[in-house]
């Protein structure tokens, strides 16, 4: 069993920082990274095979939206499109996909003339995590995007815009970057094909939203609404930082990963470092906030091993340092301190 790390260079300083603080919460919880150790070719290769699993079935930014827009209770056709500025051809065939990933049910409501409404499956309820966690992270990076964005309400204590931390949900404590340990199963390694394969590659799409509604989570499905950038983002987690380690593990063209890096860094999720390598193409860092995208990743993975048994597991688990146990993500709210679940809770976009 490997073990990697993502820890801070001086937890102690950090941690005290984070005390001084008035309030934790209202501020990025997120300090300088040090590096994980760098782990060899075949485990990262197999760490992106899994990521690529649930980006194959996620990361696309208009199927994120219409997720999202159904987690907060949109069910027609017409209101999705509305509502998420979708043409009726990108909606149709986002719908089709999530139908048979099994993400989202079609159930008629109106039999003169047939009517369907499209609900989302145990499977898709499971995705409150993912947008819960987003919603932190865009609350955190883009406030003034506020007004654009969703609220939680929170049930189960009032609260009508409940702020959702990242828990432990072993020890309760708030979870930090540097808090989580990766472990490596080697047997998992093992199970896993050679080659990451996707079905289906995303492009950026560059169509402009016909009705100009504000999309609620820009900037975080601007992050994972392209499957290029998870697996990115989950390279600079496992170490692979350069142009060529990039384009090697991820076998994408140079123009492309390009354009993504380029994309990334205007997002404020990479920043290129000084230490170019010998071919002349410059190594990246994750910002704090690209390191802040942890939760959002953990989300996804424990939706996608949960939900996609079929695939390959992955051969990652994370490991909560200060209790040791395998580290299973609580969304709590911060008012209350009580879980923020899909039972007592609710998603409105306004
Ligand atoms: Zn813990
Ligand atoms: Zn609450």
């Amino acid at each position: 069993m490997q073990v990697l790390w993502i820890n801070l260079k001086e937890p102690g300083s950090a941690r005290a920082r984070l005390e001084r603080m008035p309030s934790v919460s209202s501020v990025p919880i997120v300090a300088a990274p040090e590096l994980p150790p760098a782990i060899d070719a075949v485990t990262v290769n197999a760490v992106l095979i899994a990521v690529r699993q649930a980006a194959n079935v996620l990361c696309d930014r208009w199927s994120l939206l219409t997720l999202l827009l159904a987690q907060a209770g949109v069910h027609r056709f017409n209101e999705f499109s509305e509502r998420g500025g979708m043409a009726s051809r990108l909606l149709t065939s986002r719908l089709t996909m999530l139908e048979e990933q099994e993400i989202i049910v079609r159930l008629a409501y109106s039999r003169r003339p047939l009517r369907h409404e499209y609900h989302l499956s145990h499977m898709g309820l499971a995705l409150f995590d993912v947008f819960a966690t987003m919603a932190r992270w865009e609350h955190t990076w883009h406030p003034s995007a506020d007004a654009a964005g969703l609220r939680i309400e929170h049930l189960a204590c009032g609260a009508t815009a409940a702020r959702p931390l990242p828990h432990c949900a072993a020890c309760n404590a708030l979870l930090l970057a540097r808090d989580i340990k990766l472990t490596v199963s080697q047997r998992e390694i093992e199970a896993m094909p050679t080659k990451a394969t996707s079905y289906r590659r995303s492009t950026l799409s560059t169509t402009k939203r016909g009705l100009g509604a504000p999309v609620p989570l820009a900037h975080a499905i601007d992050v994972f609404g392209d499957k290029w950038g998870i697996e990115l983002v989950m390279c600079l987690f496992t170490r692979v930082r350069n142009f060529n380690g990039f384009e090697a593990h991820l076998g994408i063209s140079t123009n492309i990963l390009a354009d993504r890096l380029a994309r990334l860094t205007a997002l404020g999720i990479l920043r290129p470092t000084t230490d170019a390598d010998r071919f002349g193409k410059g190594a990246y860092a994750l910002t704090d906030k690209g390191i802040d995208l942890h939760p959002i990743l953990l989300a996804i993975q424990a939706w996608a091993d949960t939900w996609l048994r079929e695939r390959y597991r992955s051969p990652v688990t994370f490991v909560h340092r200060p209790c040791g146990q395998p580290l299973q993500l609580q969304v709590s709210c911060e008012a209350c301190g009580q879980a923020l679940s899909r039972a007592n809770s609710r998603l409105v976009i306004d």
